[in-house]
């Protein structure tokens, strides 16, 4: 898989929570792109501003459909209250709109290397779901026999996206099973409550578990060094951050 330049227009917009929203593009030129959950490619900021720059968005869909992809953003705003260049740039693109990027990279992201009979952890936050989902769904098209746990850490529940996408998933997939924490619940919240490491603790870890996480560099660092503590080996972890998505 050789990174490209490649041309892709916008078929689909969907605003997931505030501030955060998918995008679906089909592939222009050229019409297929070999891609897999964990890659990530970059776009061109066409903005119009200087310096021209390139921004990073990991694919929130599997490849399994070569002519399509989507992604997972958020919208970041400056201190004064622009809105970000990649992210806003993606937000603003209508249907129809053709932008240019290259890519794929990332090879070896986020790719399952354990065996059937060892159970996968998923554990993201925010965006960092995104490219863990489609893990789940590349796995669940493959009709793995792997026990797959995955863990979605929000601040409140308004920012709780993708629960049909996991519900459906979950259909699919007896192997499958999922669980959403708000760590700053509002009263009487009924859900599970904390931060992914504090939920982690009371959580039983099979000694034999692979976990893939993804989110901010923070919430990564927290969720990995709770995993070290509670015995998971380093080479058994693979942790990538986003920023301070
Ligand atoms: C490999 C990789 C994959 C990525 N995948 C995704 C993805 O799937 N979805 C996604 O939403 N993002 C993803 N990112 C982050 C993305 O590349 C951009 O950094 C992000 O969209 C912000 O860029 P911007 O141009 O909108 O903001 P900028 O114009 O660069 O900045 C606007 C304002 O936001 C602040 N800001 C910028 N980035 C951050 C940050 N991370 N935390 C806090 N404040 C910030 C800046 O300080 C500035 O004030 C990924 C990054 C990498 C390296």
């Amino acid at each position: 898989m050789k990174p490209i330049k490649f041309i892709a227009e916008v078929i689909g917009h969907r605003d997931l929570a505030p501030d955060i929203f998918e995008k679906t593009f089909r592939l222009v030129e050229p019409q297929e792109l070999e891609y897999s959950a964990g890659n990530y490619t970059s776009v061109r900021v066409a903005d119009g501003k200087q310096p021209p720059v390139f921004r990073a968005y990991t694919f929130a869909s599997c490849g399994n459909d070569p002519t399509t992809f989507k992604f997972c953003v958020k919208l970041f705003r400056t201190d004064s209250g622009e809105e970000g260049r990649g992210s806003g740039y993606l937000k603003n693109l209508k249907i129809g709109a053709r932008a240019e990027f290259f890519g794929p990279a990332g090879e070896g992201s986020f790719v399952p290397r354990g065996k059937n009979s060892e159970p996968l952890f998923l554990l993201g936050t925010g965006t960092g779901i995104a490219p863990l989902k489609a893990v789940a769904e590349k796995l669940t098209c493959e009709k793995s026999p792997r026990q797959i746990h995955l863990f979605f850490g929000v601040s409140y529940p308004e920012d709780i996206f993708y629960i049909a996408e996991f519900e459906k998933i979950k259909k699919s997939n007896p192997n499958f099973n999922f669980c959403v924490a708000v760590s700053r619940p509002p009263e009487g919240f009924a859900g599970i409550t904390g931060r992914l490491p504090a939920v982690l603790e009371g959580s039983k870890i099979p000694k034999n578990v692979e976990a893939l996480v993804c989110g901010s560099e923070a919430s990564v660092a927290g969720i990995k060094n709770k995993l070290l503590e509670l015995g998971v080996p380093p080479n058994r972890i693979d942790a990538e951050g986003f920023g301070e998505v």
